[in-house]
């Protein structure tokens, strides 16, 4: 008996299939996952090719084999960088502490790095929430040499976690590029509640909007918005008694 690529009996993903080759109940149709329905859907595009692709390495075939090493050889840049944003918040602030009454939301991007890490077989709910960078770089590094990604993907359970480990970090680098990153902003109060709690984040796909939230009572800027606020700002006098 040949296997075919796990990707088949994963409902969510899309499943690895031979082009122009198709299975004996095709009737001409594609079907396709309904998210909303949880289900596959007939539709009315032709098929391209449902043959399931054989599973070749481990339980996967061999283009989600090659993805998941992609993936596997950057997972440790990126787990690190996702969690470096708070870093990078409190350089911005010139490292001085927010008041401690003041509730930051934990940040969308630790949330990634805690996901990844735990499909890299790291106990929920992921990292120690106070870990420093240091300590998640170590973390990291251990999970990563634990597990052997040929053995990970030989197990039903490894190889789906392998196959959700891809996609989570298509998502990451596409949101998260290295030089593109969540940040605090540092000047420019929030036109709404006058504190200094504004947020700025990255498009999360191309074609976006560049998005700045205010962390403390939620106001949202576009780009166009933003500019006029830190013009505005420069030219308001400095009598405000500074937070
Ligand atoms: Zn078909
Ligand atoms: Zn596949
Ligand atoms: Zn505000």
């Amino acid at each position: 008996m040949t296997l075919v690529c796990l990707t088949n009996d994963i409902p969510n993903l899309r499943s690895c299939t031979v082009r122009d080759q198709h299975q004996a109940h095709c009737n001409g149709f594609a079907w396709r996952y309904d998210r909303a329905l949880e289900i596959d859907m007939p539709t009315n595009d032709e098929c391209t090719g449902c043959l399931p692709r054989q599973a070749e390495h481990g339980l996967l075939c061999w283009s989600c084999w090659m993805r998941v090493t992609e993936a596997w050889s950057k997972a440790h840049d990126m787990i690190t960088h996702l969690r470096s944003v708070d870093r990078a918040q409190q350089i911005d602030n010139g490292g001085v502490r927010a008041d401690p009454g003041w509730v930051i939301p934990v940040p969308i991007t630790w949330r990634m790095a805690d996901e990844l890490i735990m499909l890299l077989g790291h106990p929920a709910p992921g990292f120690p929430s106070d870990a420093v960078v240091e300590e998640i770089d170590v973390i990291t590094e251990r999970f990563i040499d634990d597990l052997d990604p040929e053995v990970w993907v030989s197990r039903p359970a490894g190889a789906e976690d392998a196959l959700r480990f891809v996609v989570l970090m298509q998502t990451a680098i596409a949101g998260h590029p290295m030089d593109d990153r969540e940040h605090r902003v540092v000047n420019v109060r929030c036109p709404e509640c006058r504190l200094k709690a504004l947020l700025w984040k990255p498009p999360l796909e191309a074609g976006d909007e560049l998005d700045v939230t205010c962390t403390n009572c939620g106001y949202e800027m576009d780009h166009n918005r933003y500019e006029a606020v830190m013009t505005l700002q420069r030219l308001e006098p400095k009598t405000r008694k500074e937070a």
